[in-house]
């Protein structure tokens, strides 16, 4: 029985690995909150391992501080993993395009009826949509709350529509590309990455999406910039270039079809450029207001990680020991 015991649990960790991976794998079985509880322990460990939890979360989140809808907040996103999902983490990234500006930029902006009220993204406190940065990590860390087993923190997406988007979590400054130059060269955006911006985690969010073809028929590839320059591989960024979105909302961005992907998807494209990337399921959510932050329905990402703090999810990303679900 002994040697049988050892085979089930060698087995299992094998599993594990696999599933770590590979997000077709990770996605069986995760059909609703239901199944996506959150569990103490990891179920299989690798002898002499630290013990890890598996902390769901949901990534990638918007409200009126970008172009998320009118009158919402990076406290409702947290709220809504915490108190409604149930979730252990959620990360937000608001465009840092509008982020020295106090206006919230929906299209539902367009209306007359509801201009009015983009005037100010913040309507609790109206001071902090001038101050939209600094109150993202007030906000992430008010929500924080051990008793809930929750963490919230703080990241942004860095928006090119012509390289592609880039969420960073978890540092201290931001940046845009039309001042860093990342627009010209991706070059530019990891030398921000590597110096100012070197407490940071980053992930290429939705490849293929991005184009300066927009929605006109045109060849994506003819602009050498499409998909961050073909993943073009930079050594001093792979370290902090930690994830690429397999998923995203309800779609899949690491399988071909779709999305502009070559044949063999995005996800082995990044990896066969050198990239070293884990697979992130993102949310991007908050630009409807029928979107429901952290809902069954929208991908999810599973870190495992020693406890769940934002110390130990950053460290457990930065060892890419997370994986994807599809919801
Ligand atoms: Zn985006
Ligand atoms: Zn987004």
């Amino acid at each position: 029985m002994r040697i049988r015991a050892l085979f089930t649990t060698a087995a299992a960790g094998a599993l594990a690995l696999i599933a770590a991976a590979s997000p077709a794998l990770a996605a069986s079985g995760a059909a609703d909150d239901a199944h996506i509880e959150k569990a103490p322990v990891a179920a299989t460990q690798h002898p002499g391992a630290p013990r890890e939890r598996e902390l769901i979360g949901a990534l990638h989140e918007h409200s009126g501080y970008s172009d998320g809808w009118p009158g919402s907040r990076p406290a409702d996103y947290f709220a809504s993993g915490r108190d409604k999902h149930d979730l252990n983490f959620v990360g937000s990234s608001e465009h840092t395009s509008n982020v020295n500006s106090p206006f919230t930029f929906n299209e539902e902006c367009l209306d007359p009826r509801v201009a009015p009220s983009c005037q100010n993204a913040d309507p609790v406190n109206p001071l902090d949509a001038l101050r939209k940065w600094d109150a993202e990590l007030d906000q992430a860390k008010a929500s924080t709350d051990p008793a809930k087993d929750f963490v919230g923190f703080r990241g942004f997406e860095w928006t090119s529509d012509r390289m592609g988007h880039i969420n960073v979590y978890f540092s201290r400054e931001n940046s845009l590309p039309e001042t860093d130059g990342g627009t010209i060269a991706m070059d530019r955006f990891y030398d921000w990455l590597t110096t100012t911006g070197k407490d940071g985690l980053a992930v290429f969010n939705h490849p293929g999406d991005k184009t300066l073809c927009g929605p006109l028929k045109c060849d994506v590839r003819s602009d050498l910039g499409f998909g961050w320059e073909d993943f073009k591989y930079f050594p001093k960024a792979d370290d902090q270039m930690a994830g690429i979105e397999v998923f995203n909302g309800g779609g899949d961005f690491g399988s071909a079809p779709g999305h502009n992907a070559p044949p063999e998807g995005w996800y082995a494209h990044a990896l066969d450029k050198g990239w070293h990337v884990g697979a992130i399921g993102a949310e991007d959510k908050g630009h409807d207001r029928t979107d429901d932050w952290g809902g069954s329905q929208y991908a999810k990402t599973v870190v495992l990680a020693k406890s769940n703090t934002e110390k130990d999810i950053k460290s457990a990303m930065a060892d890419r020991r997370f994986y994807a679900t599809p919801r």
